[in-house]
């Protein structure tokens, strides 16, 4: 348990100490320009309260792969100047991320004034977790923040290595993730209902095996549910197939059996003659049977009676974690299977949790989102999150 059970900034006395706050800045740019600032948006509620609390704020992000090269293309400057007008106050920009001009910058720090260091992958020593660089950061501050989820599944100087050397707490953004999503993993209220879908079986075998022994049914849709058609003997046609991963879905099978869980598969498919080419252009597709599959057709979205079938799963539970679309949701003749899975969940009064990535992106775009207890922040961490894995981002906090 004590993994989910972390300091936050409000747990500690922030008042005038240096506190150096990992954040995402991620951004994504075109010609110098942020096209979207929701991950600065995101992180505004630590920083805001750290600048109220006279705290002397320093921001360190990481932005693109300069792969450990200094690379103007990839400042986090103009991430910094918007930041500064969310903030309605002035945010100053190092030049560099340890070097003199951020050690001086950080040294006359007043209180509630923020900074933001330059791109911390403008040192190789970031991503090889080095302990003299991670040193070098911690210099700087007294107190270390980890506040992005999206990287607290990657042991790197920003994201733990600087745990060792300075006292480490989350927050709000990783505060609300270990909270929610992992306090339903580790103690979750029932019925529990997991739902995975997307392409491959091989991308999550230790999401489906950790799910399979915390729910009480897991579902699987999306193109990962023909592997587990076939492992029950069905006839799939040209649906995706990880032919590699039969017999992990036939040991799954048993598993459920065993541990006495419902493991709920596609009684029906959306299928058609060929994968759509572009993948949201228009396509002809037919709803049929799992047992009626043609050889020459494949199956890329669940079914009307499927849809009803998961719905239903989830309308009866009290917790519902998704990942995973149903089908190929890119294109609007295939996302109805998704659409379904979205509804539903954003109509029960159960704790429902969208766990990043596609789904997450899914929820948001028909406009979901603020009906889900918690759509996750990071895919790769959140599919590790339900791994049942600890993330070294969060590992490193201090216990409450
Ligand atoms: P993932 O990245 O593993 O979550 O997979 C997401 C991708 O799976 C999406 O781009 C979907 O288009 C794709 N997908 C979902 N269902 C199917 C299916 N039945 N056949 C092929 N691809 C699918």
């Amino acid at each position: 348990m004590s993994s989910y059970n972390k300091k936050c900034v409000e747990d500690i006395d922030v008042k005038g100490k240096k506190v150096i706050v990992r954040v995402d800045f991620n951004v994504p740019l075109k010609d110098g320009v942020i096209t979207d600032d929701k991950r600065i948006v995101a992180a505004l509620p630590t920083i805001k309260y750290l600048v109220d609390n006279k705290a002397k704020v320093i921001l360190v992000s990481h932005m693109g792969k300069p792969k450990g090269q200094v690379n103007p293309k990839f400042s986090l400057a103009p991430a910094s100047k918007r930041l500064g007008e969310l903030l309605g106050m002035e945010v100053l920009q190092a030049t560099d991320v340890v070097g003199e001009d951020a050690k001086a910058k950080a040294a006359s720090l007043q209180e509630g004034q923020v900074m933001m260091l330059e791109n911390a992958r403008f040192h190789a020593e970031e991503e090889k977790n080095d302990p003299a660089f991670a040193k070098e950061l911690a210099d700087m501050a007294e107190i270390f923040v980890n506040d992005a989820f999206g990287t607290a599944h990657r042991a790197h100087a920003t994201t733990a290595g600087i745990a060792d050397y300075l006292p480490a707490v989350s927050g709000y953004l990783i505060q609300k993730e270990i909270s929610i999503m992992g306090k339903a993993l580790a103690n979750p209220e029932r019925p529990f209902v997991g739902i995975l879908g997307g392409a491959k079986v091989a991308d999550k075998l230790n999401v489906i095996s950790n799910l399979l022994e915390k729910c009480d049914t897991l579902i699987i849709g999306g193109g990962m549910a023909y592997t587990f058609l076939k492992a029950m003997g069905k006839e799939i046609g040209e649906s995706l197939l990880d032919d590699s991963k039969l017999d992990y879905c036939k040991e799954m099978i048993a598993k459920a059996e065993k541990l006495g869980k419902k493991l709920l598969l596609p009684i029906d498919a959306k299928i058609a003659a060929s994968f759509p080419d572009p993948i949201d252009g228009p396509i002809e597709v037919k709803c049929v049977s799992v047992d009626e599959i043609p050889a020459d057709m494949q199956g890329l979205d669940i079914g009307c009676k499927t849809a009803e079938l998961f719905a239903n799963a989830v309308k009866s539970a009290k917790t519902v974690v998704w990942n995973g679309p149903m089908g190929v949701f890119e294109n609007p003749t295939l996302a109805e299977g998704t659409i379904a899975i979205a509804k539903a969940m954003a109509e029960t009064d159960a704790i429902t949790i969208v766990g990043g990535g596609d789904s997450a992106a899914a929820v948001k775009k028909m406009g979901f989102a603020d009906k889900i207890t918690h759509v996750s922040t990071g895919g790769g961490a959140s599919l590790e999150f339900l791994e049942g894995l600890v993330l070294p981002g969060i590992a490193c906090l201090q216990d409450k």
